[in-house]
């Protein structure tokens, strides 16, 4: 149903889609403020059901088929009378992007991207209590993959750039929405394409994604984080060899042996805790809506006197915190043996690396080689390693206005700048020079948090309703003439 009702409104022209709404200029002076819009309420209900039209479609990645939910939202953005174009990278997958321009000759660096990604990683629906491409709602939650990780926030996005539309904002810089894909495994197809071979159609000074969070506790919010830098990836394999024969004739060079204590080793290993000037700035920003004693140990994370004790309790109460103050190495796999009486010539693990921004993995390398200490053992850095960006600016304009209508959505909490320890496609961008702030901007409890990636995805309507809201209020005031 989806699928037809998109193809009959786009056109193909030399393997890009195109909506068929004619280009043209915001220039019709309207009303900037989420609230000031009398329709609001009802564009919240409307999102709600873009929402579950796009988790309708299966876009588990691999093999992605992003383009089937790019066109979904072309249908949309074509009834809106939005211009946009969808490109392909590969047979099936590629990205769209809609444009509200603010002038005849566009500026890209004053424009404001909003950036999503369209895949969504795979279930297990065993596991899940509810269809997990159902879109089901249930207590007062819409459950189904991607509800949070990112199709909330790709609609989020859309109902942002469409309420522009409707209003019939006065725009002073261009607002581009940027709906891509394969940003769960690498964004090959996705945003490395669209950064690479469209640049043109992208380039913008400030950007909006996934990466931060409205954290809520104990039933409000207790803050936000506007993610400005994030860890790099760095996936490293550890290699045992020895001598291969009969099972029934052990020996003392068994690769398996020798794997396993290397991977012992590794693990009990903890890298020494480093702070920027984000993570510094994260702490003592978080530290006054903490409880007293979490709060003390934050305060505390810098001092002469009780700086190791305080950086062991924080890392103690949260691995994510721990993350956050050094690089990491975490075992993800391992990999030996054909047979159960086949003594194997080699066993191979994998270590997931997350180095701080600056960091580089051959000090690090060279510091777990010393502690596994055996000539059996060696390491080899994977191809694919990840790009460390410069952080975002927490004093550019952009990121003053999402602080200051945090601020005034959410009353009393926090508005602390993050890195982030897993990656997004900011980084392509910050390498770009552009102002990349994450923000994910639905308030969620940390129960509902932990579900992305995980069975029952699910958001709150209300989250979802007030994200839409606070979005809304973030772009138009950074992007409307008042
Ligand atoms: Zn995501």
């Amino acid at each position: 149903m989806v699928r037809s009702i998109a193809r009959s409104l786009l056109v193909v022209v030399g393997g890009t889609l195109l909506c068929l709404a004619p280009l043209r200029a915001q220039s019709v002076q309207g009303p900037a403020s989420a609230v000031a819009s009398a329709n609001f309420s009802g564009l919240e209900n409307e999102a709600i059901g873009w929402l579950q039209g796009l988790i309708h479609i299966n876009t588990s990645n691999p093999p992605g088929n992003e383009l089937v939910a790019a066109k979904y939202l072309a249908a949309i953005l074509q009834k809106e009378n939005i211009p946009c174009e969808i490109f392909e990278s590969t047979p099936g997958r590629g990205f769209l992007v809609a444009r509200l321009s603010s002038s005849a000759v566009p500026d890209p660096s004053r424009a404001l991207l909003l950036l999503g990604h369209l895949d969504v990683v795979g279930v297990d629906k065993s596991k899940w209590t509810v269809d997990p491409f159902g879109a089901v709602i249930k207590g007062g939650y819409l459950y189904g993959r991607g509800a949070i990780d990112d199709k909330g926030m790709v609609i989020a996005n859309l109902a942002t750039l469409i309420e522009l539309k409707r209003s019939g904002a006065h725009l002073n810089r261009d607002v581009i929405l940027l709906a891509e894909g394969d940003e769960e495994t690498g964004g090959e197809t996705g945003m490395k394409f669209a950064v690479e071979k469209h640049w043109d159609k992208i380039a913008a000074g400030y950007a909006i994604n996934e990466g931060g969070r409205v954290v809520m506790k104990n039933g409000k919010v207790q803050y936000t984080g506007i993610q400005v830098s994030e860890k790099v990836a760095v996936n490293v394999d550890v290699i045992a060899t020895g001598t291969s024969g009969h099972g029934s004739v052990p020996r003392k060079d068994n690769a398996v042996v020798h794997l396993a204590a290397a991977i012992a080793k590794i693990g009990t290993y903890e890298t020494p805790v480093q702070f920027n000037s984000v993570t510094r700035a994260y702490f003592e920003g978080l530290a006054p809506v903490e409880d007293e004693e979490t709060g003390k140990w934050m305060r505390a994370l810098e001092t002469s006197d009780r700086g190791a004790h305080a950086a062991r309790w924080i890392s103690d109460a949260s691995p994510v915190w721990n993350s956050m103050l050094r690089d990491t190495v975490a075992p993800t796999m391992l990999q030996a043996g054909i047979r159960n009486n086949v003594v194997p010539s080699e066993a191979r693990g994998v270590l997931n690396i997350r180095l701080l921004p600056g960091n580089l993995a051959e000090p690090l390398l060279a510091k777990l080689q010393q502690l596994v200490n055996d000539p059996q053992v060696r390491f080899e850095v994977e191809p694919e390693e990840g790009e460390a960006a410069p952080s975002s600016s927490v004093t550019s304009d952009f990121y003053n206005t999402i602080s200051r209508v945090a601020q005034q959505e959410f009353p009393g909490a926090a508005v602390v700048p993050e890195m982030s320890t897993g990656s997004t496609d900011s980084t392509p961008l910050r390498l770009r020079n552009v102002q990349a702030c994450g923000l994910l901007p639905f308030p969620l409890d940390e129960g509902d948090i932990l579900r992305m990636h995980a069975d029952d995805e699910r958001i709150p309507l209300d989250s979802f309703r007030k994200g839409v809201e606070f979005l809304y209020g973030i772009v138009s005031d950074f992007t409307v003439v008042k």
